[in-house]
């Protein structure tokens, strides 16, 4: 190992990742240029290449045209096993994949730095990112090998933007950050202050869409293929289904180069070869920029409406235009027209992200004076009375924080139950919410409706959460429950053991395969119901993800699941 000290910054972003690493040299944020990359932007793209038996990644793997390659699954974070995807002989899942990408930064810093000293990580995710999502990124990073000597935070992709930004910055003034990325959209409302040359940067409000890049290349193919479809030679294809899935994928990179081009010029015509199901096919177009924004206009204006609500009356000193999308000049267009009086920053959209997470983990690391407080971006509360949620922690509210609660338990039992629900919305079911997790008290010593349960939820910095949840007894003194949420359920309880205990007895002969069977019953079951509830969607997640974790923690999903269903 190498004396070598980094301080490093990291956008793992849905099509390209970037990182800068802070040099004790120069005092100022680095580019990298790993893995001889020219452009310091890494394609977030991975191929696995039979015969060398190995994943290749970024650039290589993205040049590679026809060959079937895992992209844009960033999109899909926090959603666990359920969206695997399998090519040839090897399966990847949303955490393996940023795992593979992180990994691929991570020995590109090992070889150019010689085994260095990391101190600190920061890595940006979408403001929008839910527990799950903040989670899942941890997960890969630390997969990945980064065992940083201070910490890995992760930070809000528009903060990061706004912390990059800032570095010019005198005076005290109010930004937004419009960041429209290849897969996800964030808008995040701003202060920002400079008091004797010590910056402080406060997000106040902020909301997000899974909508980007990738959507537009979405239009430009259904274009092409609508194209192709109506040729002589595409006729014979119209309802060829695995035709059209390969297309799809085919056609993605070629889509891209149009839109990028369709920034540049007034329109792009051409005729180009893609790989069709083994078949080459000769696509011929001639697109124009005003034919694209119609396309695409409805997805802007999403954008820009939701940018409007953010803003409300606030007045904002500059809008801070963030991510590769925002080169789209219907969007600048939009933008001026929405909000005539606010002066536009076009400032490197491409890398202001990577290069504020650098200026975050230089801060962590003492080697800079700035404060930059984060906000909860989405509400978090409990299930009560069946299916409605009692919000403890609205957006906005400045992280870390820390709740307690009492609630008063509704029905007789030794046991109760509540989920833990990030989300706006009051509707427990409605789809704009996630359980993050079950809180279970079992064994309580007052059994009877109407006793007090004091539940805490804290939310660090990073924007990820953890609850307990405590019974309150006649002397006030408390009974803990501890339930950290977890991409897998990680219960440490001390009288949740009791269900531990029993899951072992009940399944202490069987196998991973005999509980998968048992699991499976049990889905079946839940499928069966003809009115579904999000603890349901939870369970049938966790009985699917449960089954690659570990045993134990298999046992005892698979207890909980099937105690549930017996009510049924
Ligand atoms: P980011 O996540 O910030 O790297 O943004 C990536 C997205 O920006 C991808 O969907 C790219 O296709 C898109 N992009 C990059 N450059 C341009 C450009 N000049 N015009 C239009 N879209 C672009």
């Amino acid at each position: 190992m190498s004396d070598v000290r980094l301080i490093v910054g990291i956008d793992l972003g849905t099509t390209n990742s970037e990182c800068f690493v802070y040099s004790t040299t120069t005092n100022t944020p680095e580019l990298q240029y790993l893995n001889g990359s020219l452009t310091g932007m890494y394609p977030s793209v991975i191929l696995y290449d039979q015969k060398a038996e190995k994943f290749i990644v970024g650039q290589e793997a993205k040049d590679n045209e026809g060959a079937k390659v895992w992209r844009e699954m960033k999109i899909d974070l926090g959603k666990g096993e359920a969206k695997k995807v399998t090519i040839g002989s090897q399966t990847l899942n949303p955490i393996t994949f940023s795992t593979i990408i992180l990994k691929y930064i991570y020995e590109g810093l090992q070889q150019a730095y010689n085994d260095p000293i990391i101190e600190t990580l920061v890595i940006t995710v979408p403001a929008d990112f839910k527990d799950a999502e903040r989670q899942a990124t941890l997960k890969a990073a630390h997969d990945a090998g980064f065992e940083p000597e201070n910490e890995i935070r992760l930070i809000n992709e528009p903060t990061a933007a706004a912390l990059a930004y800032g570095e010019k910055l005198n005076e005290a003034q109010t930004l937004v950050s419009f960041d429209l990325g290849g897969g996800t959209f964030d808008v995040t409302f701003l202060e920002y202050d400079n008091i004797d040359g010590v910056r402080f940067y406060q997000a106040l409000k902020t909301d997000g869409l899974i909508l980007g890049g990738r959507d537009f290349d979405r239009k430009i193919i259904d274009y092409l293929y609508e194209g192709y479809l109506a040729t002589d030679e595409g006729k014979a294809y119209k309802k060829d289904v695995p035709f059209k899935e390969s297309f799809y994928l085919s056609a993605k990179n070629l889509a891209e180069r149009i839109k990028i081009n369709l920034s540049k010029t007034e329109s792009v015509s051409g005729t180009d070869i893609i790989k069709v199901n083994g078949n080459r096919i000769i696509l011929e177009y001639n697109i124009t920029r005003d034919q694209f924004e119609k396309m695409i206009e409805g997805l802007v204006d999403r954008t820009i409406q939701m940018t409007k609500k953010v803003i409300g009356e606030e007045e904002v000193g500059c809008i801070l235009m963030v991510g590769g999308s925002t080169r789209v000049p219907l969007i600048k267009k939009k933008i001026e027209e929405a909000f005539p009086n606010i002066p536009r920053v076009d400032d490197n959209p491409d890398l202001i992200v990577a290069l504020g997470a650098c200026i975050q983990a230089s801060i962590i690391s003492n080697k800079k004076e700035s404060f930059l407080n984060e906000i909860l971006t989405n509400p978090l509360g409990i299930s009560v009375s069946g299916d409605f949620v009692k919000h403890m922690l609205y957006e906005g509210t400045p992280i870390p924080y820390e709740i307690e609660e009492r609630f008063y338990r509704a029905d007789d039992g030794d046991e109760v139950s509540a989920f833990l629900v990030q989300g706006k919305d009051i509707l427990l079911e409605s789809r704009n919410n996630q359980i993050l997790g079950e809180i279970v008290l079992t064994g309580m010593k007052n059994t009877e409706a109407g006793a007090p349960v004091d539940i805490k939820i804290r939310v660090d910095n990073s924007g990820m959460v953890e609850v307990t949840a405590s019974e309150v007894e006649e002397d006030g003194a408390k009974f803990f429950n501890n339930f950290k949420i977890g991409s897998t359920m990680r219960v440490q309880a001390q009288n949740y053991a009791d269900l531990r205990a029993q899951a072992f007895e009940k399944y202490k002969d069987k196998t991973l395969q005999d509980l998968t069977a048992i699991a499976d019953e049990i889905i079946e079951k839940i499928e069966a119901r003809e009115e579904k509830v999000p603890s349901d969607h939870w369970l049938l997640e966790k009985l699917q993800s449960g089954r690659y974790g570990n045993l134990e923690e298999f046992k005892v999903i698979v207890y909980r699941a099937d105690l549930k269903t017996d009510l049924y």
